[in-house]
């Protein structure tokens, strides 16, 4: 019972000291704190604890496996966002249209093309971004840089797709100054599709070990869990 209080209690209070984190980080950026949206990562989370990061203040949810977001966006009531940041199987489309407002890890056109084809049948705009893989890490989903351009204009295409920016995970790092130089890629490719008259508004880029980092770096999405909603099992 006391372990529960103190839960509720931590929760709240993580997700205040994030936020403002987020407002100094960006200050120190000289960027305006509200450019910066807090995806509030609830895989392997309960609703109950979801909920109470709802309740102090969090708008937009983050997960990474459909089935599991379906149990708790079915259990929970409060109007947000949700955000689907993991890798998406294409036979998991049209779940996927149904649920989110957001798709931040599209990783190839056949994936696209069936986003489409089922927000199309949806009567809906699915707003994509596409994740791309700077490590090279084969452990890692993402488009390669050389490929991010091509995928874009093709996605572009899409009328029922609305691309609106890049996605990125670095290797994991205990010092997050060594992210960096990936946070500093992402936006080179942003501003390198900005030159070939593709104008994207948003960067995902930053999690609870670097989220600092990627705003300095222009983040405008950054996506933090264990920071928010403490380790996960
Ligand atoms: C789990 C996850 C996060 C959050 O990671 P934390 O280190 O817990 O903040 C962010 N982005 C993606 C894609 C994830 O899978």
């Amino acid at each position: 019972m006391a372990d529960f209080r103190l839960n509720r209690l931590s929760i709240r209070e993580n997700y205040l000291k994030v936020m403002e984190r987020i407002a100094r980080a960006a200050q120190r950026a000289k960027r305006d704190p509200d450019e910066v949206k807090l995806v509030a990562v609830s895989k392997t989370v309960e609703p109950s604890r979801i909920q109470e990061a709802i309740e102090a203040g969090v708008s937009i949810l983050g997960e990474n496996y459909v089935q599991e977001a379906q149990k708790k966006i079915e259990a929970i009531s409060q109007k947000v966002s949700w955000h689907f940041i993991g890798h998406l199987q294409t036979n998991k489309a049209k779940y996927a249209v149904r649920l989110f407002d957001m798709i931040h890890s599209l990783d190839s056109l056949s994936l696209a093309e069936e986003l489409n084809r089922r927000a199309e049948k949806e009567g809906r705009r699915l707003k994509v971004m596409i994740e791309v893989n700077l490590s090279g890490e084969t452990t890692k989903f993402g488009t390669e840089q050389e490929k991010a351009l091509e995928l874009a204009r093709s996605v572009l295409l899409l009328r029922n797709l609305s691309l609106v920016g890049l996605m990125t995970m670095p290797p994991y790092f205990d010092d997050p100054e060594r992210s960096r130089p990936y946070f500093i890629q992402l936006r080179g490719l942003k501003e390198k599709m900005e030159q070939e008259g593709i104008c994207l508004s948003d960067l995902s880029m930053g999690m609870s070990n670097d989220f600092e980092v990627a705003i300095e770096e222009g983040a405008t999405y950054v996506r933090v869990g264990t920071a928010i909603f403490g380790p996960r099992k």
